[in-house]
């Protein structure tokens, strides 16, 4: 006892009252705004009707505000437009000391992220900057007693954690994407837009960014958070030779390849395509599992697909007991028929 102390800074009492409104970071990629911004503003609009408060975007970048538009039309309350040469690619220590300052001016009682690559480095940033609390990977977020419930997977995906932050404000969390269901396009609606004055310190900078490369097609492929439709293997595609087959229907289908953490971890394909509670959350139109077993940690990840269709050898696979359609065999001699036979469809079609 006591042999460890850790001494916490006294914190001052905050005033709440003077933070209002559910604000969104939007997130813009390659020219689009990714759909998970839509799917913040979905849940963000949901806690400000609840609050009595306003559902807010803030959207960073150079030349964006030909977005605020789609925001407005998805119901959006509020734009706040920060744009500067400098934004133009992401980078952590001009978006994090840009949205500091932001949040620090417009005091928001909420700042939802989404949890991808940029999010997830972004967050942190800005928590650890004004000393907040976040809440990573957030599946579910509702309003208890006027604060915001983060709903989360913790020990390894086998409780559901609710956390709160009453001290601090804005309380702010990050959100997988395909987790939320996205605000729906109404008609009518006229978001008030505020631009907001950014300054850059360009020589200050350490960092500067001169060429962005981008991975080649076959490295990088279409991400499975974006996909209508995945082809995944898991351990039972046996090498990584074979996982030849899982990108050849994902080739005729125009899908992406994901896969289970088994298939990662014995370096068959890379972490950016994992399925699942450690890697991506994905909902396509249709999920084909090969040679996954279904185990919880893959499960959450994509059970909420339209259409999950199983190739098992193994009967009493557990992923059978989700999957819509299920065939039972070995996927080295069904992959193949199943590419052949649907190539063939397509050329007719
Ligand atoms: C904290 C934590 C986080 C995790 N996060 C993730 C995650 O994000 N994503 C994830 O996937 N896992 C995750 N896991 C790992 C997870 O528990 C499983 O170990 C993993 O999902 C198993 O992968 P698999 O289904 O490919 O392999 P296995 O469970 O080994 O299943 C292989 C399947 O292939 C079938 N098979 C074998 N040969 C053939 C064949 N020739 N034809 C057809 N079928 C065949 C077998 O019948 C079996 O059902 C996590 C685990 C922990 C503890």
């Amino acid at each position: 006892m006591g042999a460890i102390t850790i001494q916490r800074k006294k914190r001052e009492e905050v005033d709440l009252s003077k933070y209002q409104d559910v604000w969104i970071v939007a997130e813009i990629k390659d020219g689009n705004i990714r759909n998970v911004s839509f799917e913040l503003l979905g849940k963000a609009k949901e806690l400000a009707s609840e609050l009595q408060q306003k559902a807010c975007v803030l959207l960073l970048g150079d030349n964006v505000k030909k977005f605020t538009q789609e925001f407005s039309s998805r119901g959006a309350n509020k734009i706040y437009i920060a744009e500067h040469g400098a934004l133009k690619d992401y980078y952590t220590e001009t978006y994090s000391s840009v949205i500091t300052g932001i949040i620090s001016k417009y005091n928001p009682n909420i700042v939802l992220y989404p949890a991808t690559i940029n999010g997830r480095d972004l967050a942190p940033r800005v928590a650890a900057t004004l000393e907040l609390g976040l809440t990573a990977d957030c599946t579910g977020l509702s309003i208890r007693d006027g604060l915001l419930l983060q709903t989360r997977p913790a020990f390894g995906g086998n409780i559901m954690a609710d956390i709160i932050c009453p001290a601090t404000r804005p309380q702010m969390a990050t959100v997988r994407p395909n987790v939320m269901e996205m605000a729906p396009i109404q008609d009518g609606n006229n978001a008030e837009i505020i631009e907001v004055p950014v300054k850059v310190d360009l020589q200050s900078l350490k960092v500067k960014t001169k060429e962005v490369i981008r991975g080649t097609a076959a490295e990088c492929g279409i991400p499975v958070c974006e996909a209508d439709t995945i082809v995944s293997g898991g351990r039972g595609v046996g090498n990584k030779e074979n996982f030849k087959l899982i990108e050849d229907l994902a080739n005729v289908l125009n899908a992406a390849v994901g896969a289970s953490r088994a298939a990662v971890d014995l370096g068959w394909i890379p972490k950016s395509q994992q399925v699942g509670q450690s890697g991506n959350t994905v909902s396509p139109k249709i999920y084909i599992a090969c040679g996954i077993s279904g185990t919880i940690q893959h499960l959450v990840g994509m059970k909420s697909s339209d259409i999950i269709i199983a190739i098992n050898k193994d009967p009493n696979a557990a992923i059978f007991q989700f999957a819509n359609y299920g065939i039972v065999g070995d996927l080295c001699e069904i992959l193949p028929l199943l590419t052949k036979t649907l190539e063939k469809k397509l050329s007719e079609n």
